[in-house]
């Protein structure tokens, strides 16, 4: 007899869900507990599976139709052996967890097997994390759970880090507590900023510089709510598509803030979910200076900076760092007055000092003011802009400043508290970040950790790779981050782009070096772009004259960074980059002329 397949129990007040993807169709043999159809509410997404292996029958509603809990979605016509081998999953080294227990229930009804620790019980101070070469994978070692791995956080730490996941196998949540996937970079960072650097960028060539190439234009008017608008859009087209690729690959989005309750266990809401792995990917969040309330109108924070509705006539930035160039810059660009406040002697601390200074000068000349060595202690908001106190940083008389919008961009923090984490007894160092070993596995063995949250740059793309390398470690494989080959970037005009070690370093660790550079102003394309402004510095060993570390400012040089990533990562000369062929005219050629004039060779100067 056949048997029916219905809506099940979706939470305590959900009555309804929609069917948002038949998985299997009628006619399809299915395995027990093979995921058939998805539903979607406002909090989960969830997979319904087949309660025996058979045939299925005819779908009983239509994908996008609302159904109530308890209503039929679809009937299977047991197979005569009565076993039907599990389709698709498990993909080719796919981790034990996923083989030996493919089929579980997408929302937990019982309660956790007896081994896993029950949600209210932090365990006993949990051992100490294995060797960073020891096996990953601890599922083996734990009773059925809800899922493979979930991860809390779908920034390019999580969403990265479920996604290969999924493709390697495994069964996998992801908890994000936005209304949107993608994290700070795509909802509030990388992207949006991204979009107004290039909407401001294009509005003041067409103002300033389109002239030079004989190209005449009266009266140019900026529509500040249309380039929000185009912002928005870029950040609505990047966080759908991660939606998407969560559907493709069969990641389940758990809708709601997430809550470690176990070594095995979390928490979204109501319910509760088990996992043989949770990673912590959430992220950070930008951080103020005592006695200064951001209030995001008045006083704002990054977030804040990329809504205004109207430019300001005086926009001040506290903290000369890589969020505020780029912030500053846009609404420069736009007409305001931006001046920058920094408590350092310089700007962008880590970028080589000869990178950093030149910058300095490129931006003085785009009319940014510079206020350096000098502390703001008070920002007072008040209905028309907001009053700033600030002193020398080495002390002496305090002065004012008044500004319409200040910026405050000095920094971010891990997102750690109210996680659980140290409940169930994960490290959190004094920086709030979880503390993690080379295979990012933190104090409790089934707890692991990637991105923001932990040590290592803020980056999106170190995020990225972090959760490529535990996808892999979970499934048994090789996965490994090499942080002497993250680039950076300053998106910025000229961008400034970065990669291993700087100057200051080489000198202070007594490392005997040669440095190759050449500028833009002899590069034949940078002439023709109207774009001359900056060079590529090349730091080699001086005996092997391998690689040590690569600065570029310039036009592009985000772009023309990655060759230098690709060559430092694969242990290169550079003479090997000086003898590889690059186009001509392209910007590139300065590359291979600063890789030639670590050897005294340039040609072209
Ligand atoms: C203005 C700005 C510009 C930037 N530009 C760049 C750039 O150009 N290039 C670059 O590489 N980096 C850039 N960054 C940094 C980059 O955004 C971060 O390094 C990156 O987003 C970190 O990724 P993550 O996955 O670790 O965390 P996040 O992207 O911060 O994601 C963490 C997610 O976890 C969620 N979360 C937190 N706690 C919970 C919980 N308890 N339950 C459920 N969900 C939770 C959060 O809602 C968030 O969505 C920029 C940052 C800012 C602010």
């Amino acid at each position: 007899m056949a048997t029916e397949i219905r809506v099940p129990t979706l939470g305590e007040s959900v009555t309804t869900a929609t069917v948002s993807r038949w998985i299997r169709q009628p006619g399809e043999t299915v395995a027990a507990d093979e995921p058939v159809a998805e539903l979607e509410t406002d909090k989960v997404s969830v997979e319904v599976t087949a309660p025996e292996a058979g045939t299925l029958g005819a779908h009983a509603v239509e994908e996008g139709s609302e159904v109530e809990v308890g209503a039929l979605l679809a009937t299977v016509e047991p197979s005569a052996s009565g076993a039907v081998a599990p389709q698709a999953r498990p993909a080719a080294g796919a981790p034990d967890t996923a083989a030996t227990a493919p089929n579980r229930p997408a929302t937990k009804e019982a309660p956790p097997p007896a081994d896993v620790p029950p949600s209210s019980a932090a365990p006993a101070k949990p051992p100490p994390p294995a060797p960073t070469d020891a096996p990953a994978a601890p599922a083996a070692e734990i009773g059925e759970t809800d899922y493979d791995l979930i991860v809390i956080g779908a920034g390019p730490g999580g969403y990265v880090c479920a996604l290969r996941a999924a493709q390697l196998g495994m069964k996998v949540a992801c908890v994000e507590s936005r209304a949107t996937l993608g994290g700070t970079c795509l909802n509030v960072g990388c992207i949006p900023s991204k979009a107004l650097l290039q909407s401001s960028e294009s509005f003041h060539e067409a103002a300033s510089g389109f002239a030079e190439h004989g190209i005449m234009i009266d009266n140019i008017r900026l529509d500040l709510e249309r380039m929000q608008k185009r912002k928005a859009s870029v950040v609505e087209a990047n966080v759908r598509g991660i939606e998407f690729l969560f559907k493709k690959n069969g990641v389940t989005w758990l809708k709601g803030l997430g809550r470690v309750t176990g070594a095995n266990e979390v928490s979204v809401g109501d319910k509760s979910f088990s996992a043989s792995t949770i990673v912590v990917a959430t992220g950070s969040d930008s951080i103020s200076l005592p006695g200064i309330t951001i209030d995001e109108k008045r006083i704002v924070s990054s977030t804040g900076a990329l809504e205004l509705d109207s430019v300001p006539k005086h926009l001040v930035v506290i903290g000369g760092g890589v969020i505020g160039l780029e912030i500053g810059s846009v609404w420069r660009r736009l007409g305001a007055e931006v001046t920058v406040v920094e408590f350092l002697d310089r700007l962008v601390p880590g970028v080589d000092g000869e990178v950093a200074r030149a910058f300095q000068r490129v931006l003085d000349k785009q009319g940014l003011k510079f206020r350096l060595g000098t502390k703001v202690t008070e920002a007072k908001a008040g209905e028309s802009g907001v009053t700033l106190t600030m002193e020398p940083a080495r002390g002496g008389e305090a002065s004012t400043l008044e500004a319409d919008i200040v910026l405050v961009a000095i920094g971010r923090r891990a997102v750690s508290d109210n996680l659980g984490l140290k409940e169930v007894g994960v490290d959190i160092d004094d920086r709030g970040r979880v503390v993690t070993d080379a295979h990012y596995q933190t104090s409790v063995p089934s707890i692991r950790a990637i991105g923001d949250v932990i040590a290592g740059p803020m980056l999106a793309h170190k995020a990225e790779e972090e959760g490529v390398a535990v996808a892999e470690i979970l499934a048994g494989q090789a996965g490994h981050v090499n942080y002497e080959a993250i680039p950076a970037v300053i998106y910025t005009w000229p961008e400034v782009a970065f990669v291993g070690r700087i100057e200051e370093e080489l000198k202070a660790d007594g490392v005997e070096y040669a440095v190759g550079k050449f500028p833009f102003t002899a590069n034949a394309r940078a002439r023709a772009m109207n774009a001359t402004d900056g060079f590529v510095k090349i730091l080699t060993d001086r005996k092997t004259d391998r690689l040590l570390g690569a600065h570029i400012i310039g036009p592009d040089a985000g772009t023309l960074i990655a060759e230098l990533v690709t060559a430092l990562e694969f242990g290169a000369s550079a003479e090997d980059v000086a003898r590889i062929c690059h186009a001509h005219p392209t910007l590139s050629e300065a590359v291979k002329e600063a890789a030639l004039a670590a050897d005294g060779r340039a040609l072209h100067i």
